[in-house]
C-alpha cells in the first residue's frame, strides 16, 4: 500500500502546497482521498493519470477538498481519449445530492455516456472494497465530515480530513500504520474544527499511532514551532508533509 500526497495545503492558494488530496495505491487499484484544486495537475507530476482512478473518498464538500471533481470528470470526456472504467465516490450524507446539483450546474456535462460514477453515502461504518477495508467515521467540522481507514494486509492508513478533537477521531486512527492528519492552525490560534500541533500530538498519542503524517498547513501555522509543539504528547515517527512526498 503506497501513500503518495498530492495536496498538503489549504484554501489559501500556494505554489508548494496543493489544496487537499491523498493518493493510495494498492493492488492495481489508485484511490482518491479527496479532490481540492490542483488534484488532477499533481497526479499527472506523480505519473498517474485522472483516468486512472478507481475510487474516490471525499471527507467532506469545502472547495479546498473537492473542487477538482468537476475538472476530473470533465477531463474524462475527452473525445479523443474518453474514460471506460467505471468510478466510484464515496461521501458522507447528502453527496448524492451534491452530486446531481454539481452535474446539473455544468448542464450534465459531468455525466458520460462511456462509463458510470456511481456515489456511495456512508456514515460511521466500515465496508470491504476489492480486498481493501475501509471504515468510515464522523469527525467535528462541518455537518457531514468524515475521516476514513483503509487496511490491506495487515497495513492500516488512516485519515482525519478536517477534524476538531473528538473520541470519534481517535477511535478511527487507533494504532494505525500511518495516521494522516490535519495541522491546519497554530497553538494559541485555534479556530474551531480544525486541530493545531498539540491537539495533534494528543490525538496520535492516545490513537498510539506508528508514523504520524501531518498535512493541511494553513499559512500560519508555518511560522509555528510544529514539530517541537507535537512532541509535547508524541513520541512516535512523524513526518511533515510535503506535495507529492510518498510514503510505504
Ligand atoms: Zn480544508
Ligand atoms: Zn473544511
Amino acid at each position: 500500500m503506497q501513500l503518495t500526497l498530492l495536496g498538503t495545503g489549504t484554501a489559501v492558494p500556494s505554489l508548494i502546497r496543493s489544496s487537499s488530496a491523498y493518493l493510495v495505491q494498492v493492488e492495481g487499484k489508485n484511490i482518491l482521498i479527496d479532490c481540492g484544486a490542483g488534484t488532477i495537475r499533481r497526479l499527472l507530476e506523480a505519473g498517474i493519470s485522472y483516468q486512472d482512478i478507481d475510487l474516490i473518498l471525499l471527507t467532506h464538500r469545502h472547495p479546498d477538498h473537492i473542487a477538482d471533481i468537476a475538472a476530473l470528470l470533465f477531463a474524462c470526456r475527452y473525445h479523443a481519449a474518453p474514460r471506460r472504467r467505471d468510478l466510484a465516490m464515496v461521501g458522507a450524507a447528502g453527496t448524492r445530492e451534491f452530486f446531481r446539483q454539481l452535474n446539473e450546474a455544468f448542464g450534465g456535462h459531468l455525466i458520460s455516456p462511456h462509463f458510470d460514477v456511481t456515489v456511495h453515502e456512508v456514515g460511521e461504518e466500515s465496508w470491504s472494497w476489492q480486498g481493501l477495508r475501509l471504515a468510515a467515521a464522523p469527525v467535528r467540522h462541518t455537518a457531514h465530515s468524515l475521516a476514513y481507514r483503509m487496511e490491506f494486509d495487515g497495513s492500516s492508513i488512516a485519515f482525519s480530513g478536517d477534524s476538531d478533537d473528538c473520541p470519534e477521531l481517535v477511535r478511527l486512527a487507533d494504532k494505525a500504520d500511518v495516521f494522516v492528519c490535519e495541522c491546519a492552525l497554530p497553538d494559541g490560534q485555534k479556530a474551531p474544527g480544525h486541530l493545531t500541533p498539540t491537539l495533534v500530538g494528543r490525538v496520535a498519542a492516545e490513537a498510539d499511532v506508528d508514523t504520524l503524517v501531518l498535512s493541511h498547513f494553513y499559512p500560519e501555522v508555518e511560522q509555528a514551532p510544529i514539530e517541537s509543539q507535537v512532541r509535547k504528547n508524541y513520541a512516535g515517527k512523524l513526518i511533515l508533509g510535503t506535495d507529492l512526498l510518498r510514503i510505504g
